[in-house]
């Protein structure tokens, strides 16, 4: 990895504006298992201190204006891209994805910042007409606090500037635990902070043990909001730890995304959209395609369109000039991989191309397509999170809404039609956060991200990102 700005690789944390700790945990590139760096492997105690530390920061940072707040938030999202290459081979380095995809993200999560600089300050209060004439009704919306908040591996950059962004710029500090596969981009993150002038003890980053930093975030009275994007096995962990306290709980989970075609839909626009969805991130992402829902009429066509599509993908180390898949994550990603298809094609599926561990070795899946699944695979009910394109054949409009609701997630969903009356039906049957209508791909800083039933509490991004991070105070104001 050579970077331009070497000192953008960082092997110790930050809190309170110290680079501190012991590098020992290491940090591996999924593509060859070779070592890229060491982080300190921080528990509880450390987690305490960086606690203490932001809330010790907050007062003088909650007082700041919001145009103060802003200009540094600015400055932040202006670094970012700057170093953007550096940013994106870090990326790519420790997590797998393509270049040009980690680019894409550095990108995305830059945008965040942009958006919550803007946003800082609009974060209006409000009067309400009052129920007595001697009196009025004002409310105003303050910083919640310390915000805790864990993120995941599949989007090292921007499920950090998510969550980071508006709350800094309601005024609140955060202490950042990424995932322990991906820090790097984490702790670049904080040096691009410190150098946006962002006061010491507003951004901290502490890596090592989820279980130890998770226990101390969710139970330090201190923190009083906790935010987390990952597993929903996790998240109700978090949730169930965070009640001792009553902590304000934002949560981002795991889907299980239907992307329905019928047999209206415009097809090619459907396999690109498609092959956005369902490959991206090689399958690793919460809102990737997870059941793909064909109409009887155009199923044939369809599967043939898109494996013509995913045949022609290039598999390969994600520096590699025109890769557009990269390794998996890590083994246990390729053996759930791997069970998922068995189990269908011992049901009757049918692989229509790939199916197999690719001949790079390692971590490296060939993209694939089935064909002929049916509700009783597991692939219908779990999330696979893997390069694997499900085909599930469906005849009506009702029957394909019931069986893309019949999950206990509800996080991202799509659907290819023209017909209008068909788009407003299923657009609104559809029980999730955020349906895509001939699109696969629906992330922007400007939308509000997340979802219903157990795929999550909240939103993130757009103008509601904020509310995690504020809480309302209504003031009577009597004796006019
Ligand atoms: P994934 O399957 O994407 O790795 P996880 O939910 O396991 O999803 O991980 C998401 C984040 O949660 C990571 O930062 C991980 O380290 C963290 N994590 C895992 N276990 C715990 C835990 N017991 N307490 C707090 N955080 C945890």
């Amino acid at each position: 990895m050579r970077l331009s700005d070497p000192s953008l690789l960082k092997e110790q944390c930050y809190i309170n504006g110290q680079w501190v700790g012991e590098p020992t945990m290491a940090v591996t590139d999924p593509a060859t298992g070779a070592e890229l760096a060491k982080v300190p492997q921080f528990g509880a105690e450390e987690t305490r201190e960086a606690i203490d530390k932001a809330k010790a920061a907050f007062p003088a940072w909650a007082k700041k204006t919001a145009k103060e707040r802003s200009a540094i938030l600015r400055r932040w999202f202006d670094l970012m891209l700057e170093n953007k290459d550096d940013l994106a081979l870090l990326m790519t380095s420790e997590q797998g994805k393509p270049l040009t995809e980690a680019a894409g993200e550095i990108v995305y999560a830059a945008s965040f910042i942009e958006f919550f600089a803007e946003e800082a300050k609009r974060i209006y209060g409000e009067t309400i007409p009052s129920y007595r004439a001697d009196a009025r009704i004002v409310c105003i919306r303050q910083p919640i606090g310390v915000v805790a908040a864990i993120t995941p591996w599949n989007f090292p950059a921007a499920m950090i500037t998510r969550k980071a962004a508006p709350a800094l710029a309601a005024g609140c500090p955060i202490v950042v635990k990424p995932a322990s596969e991906t820090p790097l981009s984490a702790l670049a993150l904080a040096e691009l902070a410190e150098r946006a002038g962002i006061p010491a003890g507003i951004f901290n980053v502490v890596t090592g043990k989820a279980s130890k930093i998770g226990g101390e975030m969710t139970s330090n009275p201190d923190v009083k909001a906790i935010t987390f994007t990952g597993s929903t096995e996790i998240g109700r962990l978090l949730m169930e730890q965070a009640a001792s306290t009553i902590k304000k709980v934002g949560l981002e989970l795991g889907g299980n995304a239907p992307f329905i075609v019928f047999d209206d839909a415009d097809l090619d626009a459907a396999v690109e959209g498609a092959l956005a969805s369902k490959y991206r991130n090689m399958g690793q992402t919460c809102v990737c395609a997870n059941r793909i829902y064909v109409q009887d009429a155009v199923y044939d066509a369809f599967a043939e369109k898109l494996s013509a599509k995913v045949k022609e993908m290039k598999v390969g180390t994600g520096t590699e000039e025109g890769v557009v898949q990269g390794p998996l994550i890590n083994m246990a990603a390729i053996e759930k991989v791997e069970e998922h298809i068995a189990d269908a094609l011992g049901k009757g599926a049918k692989v229509v191309t790939g199916g197999e561990r690719h001949a790079l070795g390692g971590t490296f899946f060939q993209p694939t397509v089935l064909t002929g699944v049916t509700p009783a695979m597991m692939v219908a009910r779990e999330e696979t999170f893997g390069p694997v394109a499900p085909l599930f054949r469906f005849s009506e409009e009702d029957e394909v809404v019931a069986m893309a609701n019949d999950t206990e997630f509800g996080l991202a969903a799509y659907f290819f039609a023209r017909d209008l009356g068909r788009v407003w039906r299923v657009g609104e049957g559809l029980e999730y956060g955020m349906v895509g209508i001939n699109t696969g791909i629906i992330s922007t800083e400007v939308a509000p991200f997340g979802g219903v039933k157990q795929s999550g509490i909240g939103r993130e991004g757009s103008s509601h990102g904020v509310e995690e991070f504020v809480e309302i105070k209504y003031m009577l104001m009597a004796g006019l």
